[in-house]
């Protein structure tokens, strides 16, 4: 078994060594022509990898890059989320372009937010949504049948791949994927959160997938089926979002949407702070005061908010949790305290001093900073007579 052990891990460093090496020389290339070569042979490699079940070699691959040569990672890592994300398919012995897609939904609730089974005539709906605002002609829409929270999500490459590739073939049988809910993890109960509904759009090769591509369309007519399907499928979506503020974000591949779903969510959650203390505590916005710093482990992680009764320098109410998503501290600091201001709090503190990343050894929520200068425990007001329906511990 050592042997073998030994043998595996040569070989996997071989092979993520010569998948690193092409990203280098495609992060070198000067010109479209050279990087096409680059990039077919590394696409090549890497759907190789992906269809034998070796995706931990391109993991490795880009963990030595990380180390060395940001573009050649940047590189890389895009053509990997490429090509987990999408393949060649066949139906009836044409090549088609087949495409995942994540439609994003942001959601808040005081109760515990829903991620769950879809009914057959939601999805249904969902994809004649798709089909009739964004698909092209001649293409086709497969929508798996569940509410996904993001730690229920594929997350390796290997895993989006899998996931793909049952969407794929659901599309080309025309029916809708199934999916057994009872193999997805708990999600960590947030009070605001993203939701994810996953689709498969399925093209003839070189074909437009959106309508807006099509010859003749004005490529600007995305725009308006944007809003059209965000809000349709927000309807659509109402009966199973009882009790939940939220908002349908737009469909995009797979790695997109979820990137601008992780961006869009902080200024949510920031809105969601705010507004479930007045529903819950009856506090407005001007009896507010709010604290913000860095937060790290080895390096700055994210910025964490903790929000409390104006006058009251120790206690933290609700916490918010701002992850920096590859942004500048500074930035992220200047859009946290025009965001709290815009919401109507104006009394702000801002903290120069970074904290460790600590969260509470009982319930592992964040620990957040108030007005004083520590990280404390998000409690409800003592005075509170109305409990909110989700313990805050
Ligand atoms: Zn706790």
């Amino acid at each position: 078994m050592r042997r073998n052990r030994l043998i595996s891990r040569a070989r996997t460093s071989a092979s993520a060594d010569a998948l690193a090496k092409l990203a280098r020389r495609l992060s070198e290339s000067g010109s479209r022509i050279e990087d096409r070569l680059w990039e077919r042979r590394l696409v090549e490699s890497i759907n190789d990898r992906l269809g034998r079940g070796f995706a931990d070699d391109i993991e490795a691959a880009l963990e030595e890059l990380s180390r060395t040569q940001a573009r050649a990672y940047d590189d890389l890592a895009d053509l990997a989320e490429s090509c987990a994300e999408s393949a060649t398919v066949e139906i009836d012995g044409k090549p088609h372009d087949a495409l995942l897609l994540a439609v994003p939904l942001l959601a808040w609730s005081r109760y515990r937010l829903p991620a769950t089974t879809l009914a057959p005539s939601l999805v249904d709906a969902i994809g004649a949504q798709l089909a009739g605002h964004l698909a092209a002609r001649g293409t086709r829409i497969a929508v798996a049948d569940y509410l996904y929270s993001i730690d229920q999500l594929p997350e390796s490459f290997g895993e989006v791949h899998d996931a793909a590739q049952k969407l794929f073939e659901a599309c080309v049988a025309g029916r809708r994927l199934k999916i057994d809910g009872k193999g997805l993890r708990e999600p960590v109960m947030m009070l605001a959160d993203t939701r994810y509904v996953l689709a498969a759009i399925v093209a003839p090769q070189g074909a437009p997938l959106y309508h807006w591509q099509e010859t003749g369309v004005d490529p600007d007519a995305k725009t308006a089926a944007l809003t059209a399907f965000r809000e349709q499928v927000g309807g659509a979506l109402a009966p199973l979002m009882t009790g939940c503020r939220y908002r349908v974000l737009a469909p995009n591949a797979f790695h997109a949407a979820l990137r601008q779903a992780d961006r869009e969510l902080r200024e949510f959650s920031l809105e969601a702070a705010v507004s479930y203390l007045k529903l819950a505590y009856d506090m407005n916005p001007a009896s507010l005061q709010a604290t913000f710093a860095a937060f790290e482990d080895k390096r700055v992680e994210e910025m964490r908010i903790g929000i409390g009764p104006a006058g009251n320098d120790d206690s933290v109410i609700e916490g918010v949790v701002w992850p920096l998503l590859g942004d500048e501290e500074e930035r992220a600091q200047e859009e946290i305290d025009a965001g709290l201001r815009r919401l109507g709090v104006n009394r702000v503190t801002a903290h120069a001093h970074r904290f460790p990343l600590e969260y509470c050894d009982d319930c592992g929520a964040p620990m957040f900073p108030n007005p004083a200068g520590h990280a404390v425990h998000a409690e409800p007001p003592e005075d509170a007579e109305e409990l909110p329906a989700a313990p805050l511990h």
